[in-house]
C-alpha cells in the first residue's frame, strides 16, 4: 500500500476547516451547517462494453454547498476514486469560489474506472448513463459539471448533449467544452494560467526571481502542461516534470517545447534525450525553487515533508499536501500557496464561459485572461493581507475568507 492510500482526505479537509473556523471563531452552528454536505448521490452505471459484455461502474457526486449560487465541480476518471475522497474534493470547491468570489458553490463527482482501458465508445456510453442518471440534480442553475483528472473538453461536450437531449439546447450544463460548442476561450489553459498569475504575486512578496527559478512539476497532464509552458516563457527553469510513469530531470533546465511534442508522440517521458529519469517521489524531493505539484491528493505527506527543498509549493493540484505535512513544511519555513488560491483559474475561466453561455455570447481570449489576472492577482492580494494580519499561514488565510463569505451568505438566505 502506498502512502497516498493509506491518506484520508475527508480528515484532511475537516481539519483545515476547524482551524480556519477556530481562528475566526466561528459559532458552533454555522460551522455545523458549513461543514456537512448538502446531498451526496451514488449511482450504478452499467456500460456495454465494445466487446459485448456488461460492466457495472460506481460513480458519486457530492454537492456540498449551494448558499453563494449554483454547486460546481469537476468529475474525474479514477480507479481510486471513493466517496472520501470526493466529499472532500467538493467541500474544496465551495472554499474555492468563494476565495475567489466568484458566484459559485462547490460540488464533486467521479466515476471509479481505469480510463486508460475505456475506448473512446465505451467513455462515452458510460459518461452518458451517469449523466442520464444525474439528470435530476445538476442543471445550469443547480449543479455544473467541469473536466478534472482523466476528463476532457470531448467528456464535457457528451455531457452537454445528453442533457441537452432531454432538456434542450443547454450549454450552460457544464464547463471545460470545446470551444465549438460553447466552451471558453482560454478554459483549457486556465488552471495552469492562474496559477502561474498568483505565482507571479508570491513571488514579488517573497522575493523569488522567477526569470531565475528553478521549477519541479509533478503531473504534465492540463494543469501541468500549461503551468510549464507559461513558467517557461517567464523564463524560468523546469528542471523536472512527470507523469504517472515517472519523471525526467535535467538540472539544466527541460526544452518545454520538446518535452511535450515528446509526451504526445510517445505518450510518456521515459528516455527523453539529455535527460535522467526520476520516480515521483524522489521528483518532490529535488534541489528547485519551486514545487508545483499537478496530479493527485496526497503526494505531500509526513514521510517526505521534511526532505522538500522547494523555497515555494504552489498547489496546482488539489489535496497535495496532508496536514501533518503542511505543519512540517511551515516550521521549515516552506511558503505554500494553497490549492483553494493556486488552482482556483480553471473554476475562474469556468465562469466565464457559464455567463458567455448564459448571454449567448463569446469573449476574446484576451477578454478572458485579462479577467483571469485581475481575479487571480486580487484574491491573492486579499487572502496575503489576511494572513499578515493574523499572522496565518496563506493556507489559514484562505479559509478564513472563504469561510466568512459562505457564512455571510447562508446568514442573509436564512437557514
Ligand atoms: P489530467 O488527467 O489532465 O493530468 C493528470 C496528470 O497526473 C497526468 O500527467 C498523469 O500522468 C499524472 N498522474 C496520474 N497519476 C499520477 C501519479 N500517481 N503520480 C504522478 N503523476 C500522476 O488532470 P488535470 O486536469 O491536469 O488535473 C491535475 C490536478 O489538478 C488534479 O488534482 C485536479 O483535481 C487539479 N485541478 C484541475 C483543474 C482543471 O481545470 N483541469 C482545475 C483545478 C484543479
Amino acid at each position: 500500500m502506498s502512502e497516498t492510500e493509506r491518506i484520508n482526505f475527508e480528515k484532511m479537509s475537516r481539519f483545515q476547516f476547524d482551524r480556519a473556523a477556530e481562528a475566526m471563531a466561528l459559532d458552533p452552528e454555522t460551522r455545523g451547517l458549513l461543514k456537512m454536505p448538502f446531498r451526496e448521490i451514488q449511482v450504478k452505471i452499467p456500460v456495454r462494453m465494445d466487446d459485448g459484455h456488461l460492466e457495472v461502474f460506481i460513480g458519486y457526486r457530492v454537492q456540498h454547498n449551494n448558499a453563494r449560487g449554483p454547486m460546481k465541480g469537476g468529475i474525474r476518471y479514477h480507479p481510486e476514486v471513493d466517496l472520501g475522497e470526493i466529499r472532500s474534493l467538493a467541500a474544496l470547491m465551495t472554499w474555492k469560489t468563494a476565495v475567489v468570489n466568484i458566484p459559485f458553490g462547490g460540488a464533486k463527482g467521479g466515476i471509479v474506472c481505469d480510463s486508460k482501458r475505456l475506448s473512446p465508445a465505451e467513455t462515452e456510453r458510460m459518461t452518458r448513463t451517469f449523466i442520464s442518471m444525474l439528470d435530476t440534480v445538476i442543471g445550469p442553475y443547480q449543479d455544473i459539471p467541469a473536466p478534472d483528472v482523466n476528463t476532457n473538453p470531448q467528456v464535457m461536450a457528451w455531457i452537454m448533449d445528453e442533457y441537452s437531449r432531454r432538456h434542450g439546447y443547454t450549454p450552460g450544463i457544464v464547463t471545460g467544452k470545446p470551444v465549438d460548442v460553447g466552451g471558453s476561450k482560454g478554459r483549457e489553459e486556465a488552471t495552469g494560467r492562474g496559477c502561474v498569475f498568483v505565482l507571479q504575486e508570491a513571488a514579488r512578496d517573497y522575493n523569488l526571481d522567477l526569470g531565475k527559478a528553478r521549477i519541479v512539476i509533478q503531473g504534465i497532464g492540463n494543469v501541468g502542461s500549461h503551468v510549464a509552458r507559461f513558467m517557461t516563457e517567464l523564463g524560468g527553469r523546469v528542471v523536472a516534470i512527470s507523469d504517472s510513469g515517472g519523471g525526467i530531470y535535467n538540472p539544466d533546465g527541460l526544452p518545454m517545447d520538446r518535452v511535450l511534442a515528446y509526451k504526445s508522440e510517445k505518450r510518456n517521458l521515459s528516455g527523453f534525450p539529455g535527460s535522467r529519469s526520476v520516480t515521483n517521489e524522489a521528483l518532490l524531493e529535488l534541489d528547485c525553487d519551486i514545487l508545483i505539484p499537478s496530479a493527485l491528493g496526497g503526494v505531500i505527506h509526513k514521510f517526505n515533508a521534511d526532505r522538500i527543498k522547494a523555497k515555494m509549493i504552489a498547489e496546482a493540484a488539489n489535496n497535495p499536501t496532508t496536514t501533518t505535512a503542511d505543519e512540517i513544511l511551515e516550521k521549515n519555513g516552506v511558503v505554500v500557496i494553497p490549492d483553494i488560491l493556486a488552482n482556483a483559474g480553471g473554476v475562474t475561466v469556468s465562469y466565464f464561459e457559464w455567463t458567455q453561455n448564459l448571454q449567448q455570447l463569446s469573449w476574446e481570449e484576451e477578454q478572458v485572461n485579462r479577467e483571469l489576472r485581475k481575479i487571480m492577482t486580487r484574491s491573492y492580494q486579499h487572502v496575503a493581507s489576511v494572513a499578515r494580519e493574523k499572522r496565518v499561514s496563506l493556507r489559514v488565510a484562505a479559509y478564513i475568507v472563504a469561510l466568512e463569505k459562505v457564512a455571510r451568505a447562508t446568514r442573509l438566505r436564512g437557514i
